[in-house]
């Protein structure tokens, strides 16, 4: 949905009326946002880019173009820095700010996207990560230290200063509050990259950002590519901190050039080809339920996928044939149905490279189960797909596909799965499933998982970390931990008097 020069009136907020931050430090709301989709949002103000290209949005549903976008390449990142280091600067509004004034901007922001959540088709989970983190803005605490002699030591929570948030298209607004949140809580400033499939919602919430009255040059959001403008932040020497959610490649490259230039900070979410794990004494309809919903919520674009099914042989049969019974009754059709489950992949790079993996499975000897091909005459929809009989070392068992196709595989023993189910490069999240705590206690300590859940899949909370062991990444997103990455830590030491003078 797409909606250009609305006017609105902010509605009264009880929170913030109720609140007791100075007048002075938070201005009265822009009530007539203007938002321009077609330009980036630096410094609280809309741009061009600066070689005035743009590129086309498509809906995914139909393959048409929905509208335009500025393509911001390294010179309006450059310009987007500038701001964003004008923000942080010594004495500034944003620094000067106290801390409790930050939360309740950050509060301000989750009303907004609250009043407008119909509209963005938001749930309650950008709101609540905001919310969080808004309160978080005046409890982050350092501490003192008994350290030896007549000292008094102690450390603050500072914020890095500049941060780079590279984002992914999966889940955009998702994205956006998880990466906003504890950078503005903590007092840095940022420069945000949407991907370049989905930068509209980012958009919007820039308007709101303004709207709500942060200080220019705090929040800035340049759509465009990545090899130009997202390598562009990678790279740039007064970025401070790269923050970046996508390919495990890209990551790498992420990884180096933040080397490479000025060992900026680098926190990195990753992709995953997850263990779901099915004990024979399982609660057979959670477990078939849960496993459709672990691969196939999101048509499988969630980096946390459960895109390997292990399966204990003696109910191995049973499960095969329930789960492709329930893949068959998805509902695949229109995005903006509400009976929709399934819709349509992101573009046609996307769909054109689950297909060539469908196409693998069934050349490696897999098993088709059921799916297997286009679901639609247009967009880039593709059917459910089940593979049976999946060996370890086939393609499909062993890179990330992103997308709707799930791989059954079949085991006997509990030291057997653990072994296979670690036996890869990512480990990001794992699932058991078992009515035996023992056993799912056992598995749970074993795998090398930065999640692992148990008799649940997808389950989320803004105050549980989340991230990846091995090539999964690096550092953590969500809850107390999700602060670490956002801040330095300075060791304050203090002379203490032996005597009164
Ligand atoms: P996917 O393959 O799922 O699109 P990517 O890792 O390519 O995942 O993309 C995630 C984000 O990283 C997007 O915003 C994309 O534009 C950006 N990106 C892609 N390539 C680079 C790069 N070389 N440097 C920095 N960012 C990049």
């Amino acid at each position: 949905m797409l909606r250009t020069g609305i006017s609105r009136t902010l509605r009264p907020v009880s929170r913030i009326s109720a609140c007791t931050y100075s007048a002075a430090a938070i201005p009265a709301p822009n009530t007539q946002p203007d938002i321009h989709y077609n330009k980036l949002f630096i410094n609280n103000e809309w741009h061009d880019a600066v070689n005035k290209k743009t590129f086309p949005t498509i809906n995914p549903a139909t393959g048409e173009v929905i509208c335009q976008v500025a393509e911001g390449d390294k010179a309006d990142v450059d310009k987007a820095v500038k701001a964003a280091k004008g923000a942080f600067r010594l004495g500034s509004p944003w620094r000067r700010m106290d801390a409790s004034d930050r939360g309740m901007l950050l509060h301000r922001l989750a009303d907004c996207i609250e009043r407008d959540a119909a509209y963005l088709a938001v749930s309650g989970s950008w709101i609540r990560s905001m919310s969080y983190y808004a309160g978080w803005a005046d409890k982050w605490e350092g501490k003192t230290i008994p350290i030896d002699g007549d000292y008094f030591c102690y450390t603050r929570h500072e914020p890095i200063g500049v941060c780079g948030q590279i984002i992914p298209w999966n889940f955009p607004l998702l994205m956006q509050a998880w990466k906003l949140g504890p950078a503005l809580a903590t007092g840095n400033t940022v420069v945000m990259k949407v991907a370049e499939q989905t930068p509209l919602t980012a958009l919007y919430v820039a308007s709101l950002i303004k709207e709500v009255g942060f200080p220019p040059g705090v929040v800035n959001i340049v759509p465009g590519m990545g090899p130009s403008a997202g390598a562009a932040i990678a790279s740039h020497m007064d970025v401070d901190k790269v923050a970046f959610t996508g390919s495990t490649e890209v990551g790498q490259l992420i990884q180096q050039t933040s080397g490479a230039s000025n060992l900026k900070k680098v926190t990195l979410e990753l992709g995953g080809k997850s263990p779901n794990i099915i004990l024979s004494d399982a609660n057979m309809d959670e477990a078939v339920d849960q496993a459709n919903m672990a691969i196939f919520f999101n048509q499988g674009q969630c980096c946390c996928a459960g895109s390997r099914t292990y399966v204990q042989e003696s109910i191995y049969n049973e499960f095969v044939e329930r789960s492709v019974e329930r893949a068959k009754k998805r509902v695949v059709g229109d995005p903006f149905n509400l009976k929709t489950e399934h819709g349509p992949q992101v573009d046609d790079e996307q769909y054109q490279k689950i297909l060539s993996y469908i196409n693998s499975g069934k050349h490696e000897g897999a098993k088709l189960l059921c799916g297997g091909s286009a679901a639609a005459d247009r967009g880039y929809f593709i059917q459910p797909t089940i593979f049976g009989d999946v060996q370890d070392n086939m393609k499909i068992a062993r890179e990330e596909i992103f997308g709707p196709v799930m791989q059954i595989l079949k085991f006997k023993s509990v030291e057997e799965v653990i072994e296979r189910a670690n036996d890869t490069k990512y480990g990001l999240a794992a699932a058991v499933f078992t009515t035996d705590i023992n056993k799912a206690q056992y598995i749970s300590n074993s795998l090398r998982a930065g999640t692992v859940w148990i008799n649940c899949y997808n389950v989320f909370g803004v105050q549980a970390p989340f991230g990846g062991y091995k090539a999964s990444g690096t550092g953590r997103e969500l809850g107390e931990y999700g602060l670490e990455n956002y801040t330095e830590v300075k060791t304050v030491t203090i002379k203490i008097p032996q005597k009164n003078s």
